[in-house]
């Protein structure tokens, strides 16, 4: 969580945010200092300064001081938390949940071969065709790892989290678990974790989980046997 909000401060510096906020001030002498009107109480005044290289203000009217996240605490009355939460929603480019599926399934798709285990399943269950489990898209999600992958390409742990793809805890919900891509239209619209031992839950990501899927594919067959 705290390497999420420093990367957050460095995406979003604090005069930045201020600014977006219609806050407006002046250079207070120093190269890296501005000064105006505190956002955080009624002054006629300018009390209120942020220090552009140390990324923080201070106001000598009410004695706040602080980062961008305990700005956003004292403006907006929410938790750490809930202040980070709220900033990476405000400033996250717009994310698709089909592209971070897409993400996620190679990701999964990748790790497949380095585990025995998951291999051994697959076979267990007649599945011994290399080209049959690359064009399913077949996975495994040996756990911890997804987070990293997916949070260095700018996804938010936030947005991770409520897709499903990760537990509070940030790790995969999909741990130890092969996974098959669910398409429609060409997309992946769910992952479906199948778990390889009798411990854990066979498991979709949250939402829509009915239907067929695929059903493009199958449409055009004169017979089709669920299973
Ligand atoms: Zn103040």
């Amino acid at each position: 969580m705290d390497e999420d909000a420093e990367k957050l401060k460095q995406r979003l510096p604090l005069l930045d945010y201020l600014r977006q906020q219609h806050w407006t001030a002046r250079p207070a002498g120093h190269g890296s200092e501005f000064v105006g009107l505190c956002p955080l109480h009624p002054e006629t005044r300018p009390s209120f300064y942020v220090n552009v290289s140390k990324n923080l203000f201070y106001c000598h009217g009410c004695g706040q001081g602080g980062d961008l996240i305990r700005f956003v605490q004292l403006s907006r009355h929410l938790s750490f938390r809930q202040s980070l939460a709220y900033l990476e929603q405000q400033n996250a480019p717009p994310a698709d949940p089909a592209a971070v599926l897409e993400q996620a399934a190679t990701f999964y798709q990748q790790q497949l071969d380095r585990y025995p285990e998951a291999l051994d399943y697959l076979k267990q269950r007649g599945l011994h065709d290399p080209a049959s489990i690359q064009d399913l898209r077949i996975g495994y999600a040996p756990g911890a790892s997804l987070r990293r992958h997916l949070t260095a390409q700018g996804y938010s742990f936030h947005f991770l989290r409520r897709l499903g793809l990760l537990n509070s805890q940030g790790c995969d919900t999909f741990y130890r678990r092969v996974i098959f891509p669910c398409c429609h239209g060409g997309r992946i619209v769910n992952l479906y974790g199948r778990s390889i031992g009798t411990a854990l839950a066979h498991r979709f990501l949250p939402g829509s989980q009915g239907g067929l899927y695929a059903w493009e594919q199958v449409r055009q067959c004169p017979e089709v046997i669920l299973v």
